[in-house]
């Protein structure tokens, strides 16, 4: 196995942080290992989990996003349909399919790390490697590897950026928008 450049903004996962996690989910997260990237106000934004939790069930899904002005944010671009769009395009765009299998390849590497689970042992996430199912665990991968790694993922922060960006905390306004 190769080794990987470490997480860019992996950080360790506090009680505060499993607690603020809990409120932003409205339950427990499971299988917290680190937070592997935060909100402007040091919020977390991405949890990194164990690929099988605590009681054996497989997680695939390892990095997985948890800021609720983000995860709103996301939710509105996939109620537009984007994701059968974005799959279309990986079809005709063969540059593009290669930078998103390697994004699959990416997340498999990176979750071994942790262990392995061998029910999920060639599922990454969100759809990869040929289909755009969950744009929520794409984001969570872009946010946490940094640009350049997933394209899809990338390209959904950067249309997002006027109305969610990991550089700006919208904390409040999202609790409020919530609350109302
Ligand atoms: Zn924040």
């Amino acid at each position: 196995m190769s080794t990987l450049p470490p997480l860019p903004y992996e950080t360790p996962a506090s009680e505060a942080d499993l607690a603020a996690m809990r409120e932003q989910l409205g339950r427990e997260m499971r299988g917290v290992r680190s937070i592997a990237r935060r909100c402007a106000c040091g919020l977390p934004a991405v949890v990194r989990t164990a690929p099988r939790l605590e009681d054996g069930t497989p997680f695939p899904t390892s990095l997985y996003l948890t800021l609720p002005s983000m995860v709103l944010a996301v939710s509105r671009v996939e109620a537009t349909g984007e994701m059968a769009r974005l799959t279309e395009e990986l079809g005709e765009d063969p540059q593009l399919a290669q930078r998103y299998a390697a994004a699959h390849e990416r997340y498999l590497a990176r979750r071994a790390e942790l262990g392995s689970a061998e029910e999920v042992d060639h599922v990454s996430a969100g759809g990869m490697p040929t289909r755009v199912k969950c744009l929520h665990a794409i984001v969570g991968q872009s946010l946490a590897e940094g640009e350049g790694i997933n394209p899809i993922g990338d390209r959904v922060l950067e249309q997002l950026r006027p109305v969610a960006s990991i550089d700006v905390c919208r904390c409040e306004e999202t609790a409020a928008e919530q609350d109302a």
